[in-house]
């Protein structure tokens, strides 16, 4: 069992401080050169047709790549990633519990990272250890960040490739910070380019290709990612228990929406793309969104990995289009 998977972001300290590998199943499936086929695949399993995307290829990376162990969150992951569980057992992976304590309780949260440290055989002052040392790589992080939204000089796509990779550090963190190291003194020599239309991108991480680059063409950048800057855990904690209760992405919305409100006015933001996910039940907080954010929405939905369509190009094309107009009529 040297190699762990996972299907969100999980305290993967603990599991390097075991002297095991983190493997993001969902980096696994996105970044495989058959991930089409991933889906496929597991529709030929059984999955219905009805099942997100992510699910079938999550649960085809593993059994492809032959991860033997997978972290299973009981609470604070979708219902969806329940059954991948019970599935995935059935094929012989073991399964490693973990919960997100939805209270936000740190004595509840304390004893959920205690179970995860028993289930590994490491003492939790290991797994606080690599908290420090992973916290120097999430620190380049929010310096690339940083070079994004103020200084102009790393594109939306960038960052939401570099920051997607915090749940699992590219499985060697050593790698994964001389990898940011280089990135920073390349992208520091860059000459920056401020796009008059600046987007927020939030909801689960897109399975579309070549959304940022799309709105790039048409005078957009994305200068925020919510989902993929929480797994670089922005708001810190001087422990692993309240690292991971100030992460927000596994509790209720109300967070989520004060960090989106505090990251549009810092970013100065024109407008926000919610992506949301074909069969995935977290459509819903559409409605929350656009009652709690005031500002310029734009929902749209992906399904099996593959480019940007038409019907997504016309309206990300519209809406970069609406917020230049809105812009110019203020001057
Ligand atoms: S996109 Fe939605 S349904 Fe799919 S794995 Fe993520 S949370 Fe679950």
């Amino acid at each position: 069992m040297d190699r762990v998977g996972i299907t969100t972001t999980i305290p993967a300290e603990i599991i390097f401080a075991a002297n095991k590998t983190v493997v993001d199943l969902n980096n696994l499936f996105i970044t495989g050169l058959g991930s089409s086929g991933y889906i496929e695949e597991a529709e030929v399993d059984g999955f219905p047709r009805t099942t997100c995307g992510w699910i079938k290829g999550m649960y085809s990376a593993c059994l492809d790549h032959g991860i033997q162990t997978v972290v299973a969150v009981t609470q604070g992951d979708c219902s969806n990633t329940h059954s991948l569980m019970e599935i995935l057992k059935s094929k012989g992976v073991e399964t490693a519990p973990f919960d997100y304590p939805l209270s936000r309780d740190i004595k509840m949260m304390k004893a959920s990272l205690l179970r995860l440290a028993n289930f590994f055989e490491i003492n939790i002052d290991k797994a606080e250890h690599w908290r420090e040392k992973l916290n120097i790589a999430r620190e380049k992080l929010w310096r690339i960040d940083k070079m994004t939204w103020k200084d102009g000089v790393v594109s939306g796509f960038e960052n939401h490739l570099l920051q997607v990779s915090a749940s699992d550090f590219e499985s060697d963190p050593d790698a994964f910070e001389k990898k940011l190291d280089s990135f920073i003194e390349e992208a520091s020599l860059r000459k920056p380019i401020h796009f008059p239309v600046r987007l927020g991108m939030i909801g689960v991480p897109t399975i579309i290709e070549g959304l940022y680059e799309f709105a790039e063409q048409h005078q957009a950048r994305f200068l925020f990612n919510e989902t993929q800057r929480q797994f670089t855990m922005p708001n810190g904690g001087s422990n692993l228990a309240e690292q991971y209760l100030r992460y927000t992405y596994p509790y209720d919305i109300c967070p989520r929406i004060t960090d989106i409100n505090e990251q549009v006015k810092l970013r100065q933001l024109d407008g926000i793309v919610h992506y949301v996910q074909s069969f995935c039940h977290m459509q819903m907080e559409d409605l929350l969104f656009r009652e709690r954010l005031d500002m310029p929405i734009l929902t749209i939905e992906g399904d099996t990995p593959g480019p940007i369509d038409a019907r997504t190009k016309i309206r990300m094309e519209s809406f970069i289009q609406m917020i230049q107009q809105q812009k110019a009529a203020l001057v």
